[in-house]
């Protein structure tokens, strides 16, 4: 077993040790790892992320200082530190290790914050904590509860900064399984360990918890709660504490004062404007529908006076280099509702091209297979019904000629 130092002192950035046995760079992840008789380094473990730092060799043949890039628990419950290095070091080499103290503090923060949440939640609520994540994006914890409020959020977040501005002291306790079960522990112990370690924020939480945690809550800072979301067994609560409470409320004020700066407005007026911006959408998308109809009207019947009737029926070729599809399928239906006997072969042509094949009910073509062909002649795909087929095309090139190929063979 390695002795973790971390048990007893969280705030134990640097130690002595020696190593013990090299795990050869697995092929796996191409890293050496070590065991070390005594460690400060945290592994990943209990919802609480792994340290990084450095271990540097005391060895006046290879005086290295290597960095620590990850810490796992091994099964034998040794503690593996992976390397950056080019070589494995020597076995029995002593060394000096060193936490990254920030990372360190923003684990005890967030971990400490955590504990200081999950209680605040069960005296208020009666709301257990089922899981814990923490991650370098953010983190939450998983609440088993059927339903969460806005308000119970906001009144679990009062509680905790409260806790949080007392600044009770948080001690570590060891205690075997049999005292701990008077203790009132918030949460049963999943260890069939003899000892158990446990976290004790005075007078407000009792927990078995093998992490690092600050000496007092004030060194929490704060706890912000952020998105609630809906999960299998009950609600995940997103939260940040301390420093990573202060950076993620910068990013929003940068966030909502960019968005704000657009409006020419107060961040707090920002849901206001939205609102207002998009109900203008709404009316500006609904008047220019009822424009591009008008317009599809008044160009069908344009075309309709323009077109020569050959052999009983009306043929329409169009191609439109500033009009899109919904323009020429719009175009399509007035065409053909308009004239009885009417066939239109149009084109919306910019850099692709969409196609849209038309022609009036009983008219004896098939505008699905016509359309069908010419689309594989330009490398494009569509298809509809007899009586209209739309359709696309990457390019604009030779798109009027092969509606013209079409035409001529109408035409005969
Ligand atoms: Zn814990």
């Amino acid at each position: 077993m390695t002795e973790r130092l971390y048990y007893h002192d969280p705030f134990l950035y640097e130690f002595e040790g020696q190593i013990t046995e090299v795990v050869p760079a697995a092929e796996i992840n191409g890293r050496h790892g070590v065991f070390l008789d005594r460690t400060a380094f945290y592994p990943t473990s209990g919802g609480q992320v792994h340290d990084t730092g450095w271990i540097s060799l005391e060895s006046p043949s290879d005086p290295a200082k290597l960095r620590v890039t990850e810490v796992v628990e091994a099964e034998d419950g040794r503690v593996v530190h992976y390397l950056e290095a080019d070589k494995p070091p020597e076995r029995g080499t002593r060394i000096r290790g060193l936490i990254d103290p920030a990372r360190r503090r923003d684990h005890m923060q967030q971990h400490s914050g955590q504990h200081v949440l999950s209680a605040a939640f069960i005296r208020l609520f009666d709301m257990p904590t089922v899981s814990f994540h923490m991650g370098g994006d953010y983190c939450s914890i998983d609440l088993e509860n059927p339903a969460l409020s806005a308000q119970q959020v906001e009144q679990a977040e009062l509680l905790a900064n409260q806790i949080v501005q007392e600044n009770r002291p948080v001690e570590i306790k060891f205690v075997t399984q049999e005292e701990a079960q008077n203790l009132g522990l918030r949460k049963a112990p999943r260890t069939d360990k003899d000892e158990l370690r446990l976290i004790d924020i005075q007078e407000f939480d009792l927990s078995a918890c093998g992490g690092t945690h600050v000496r007092g809550t004030g060194q929490i800072g704060c706890i912000l709660l952020r998105k609630t979301e809906r999960v299998r067994q009950g609600w995940r609560v997103e939260f940040a504490c301390g420093q990573r409470a202060v950076s993620t409320a910068r990013h929003d004020f940068n966030t909502l004062t960019e968005a704000a700066a657009l409006f020419s407005g107060h961040i707090w007026d920002v849901p206001q404007q939205v609102r207002k911006s998009l109900e203008e959408i709404r009316a500006v998308r609904k008047s220019s529908e009822h424009l591009l109809e008008e317009l599809a009207e008044l160009q069908a019947a344009r075309l309709l006076a323009e077109a020569t009737t050959v052999g009983g029926r009306k043929l329409i070729v169009r191609v439109f280099s500033d009009r899109d599809l919904t323009f020429i399928r719009l175009l399509a239906q007035k065409l053909t509702h308009l004239e009885a006997n009417l066939v239109a072969l149009l084109a919306a042509s910019s850099e692709q091209s969409s196609l849209v094949f038309a022609q009036s009910e009983g008219m004896p073509f098939d505008m699905g297979a016509l359309l069908k062909e010419t689309l594989n002649e330009l490398g494009g795909r569509g298809g509809g019904s007899r009586d209209m087929a739309q359709g696309g095309a990457p390019r604009a090139a030779g798109v009027e000629a092969a509606l013209e190929k079409i035409a001529t063979r109408l035409r005969t």
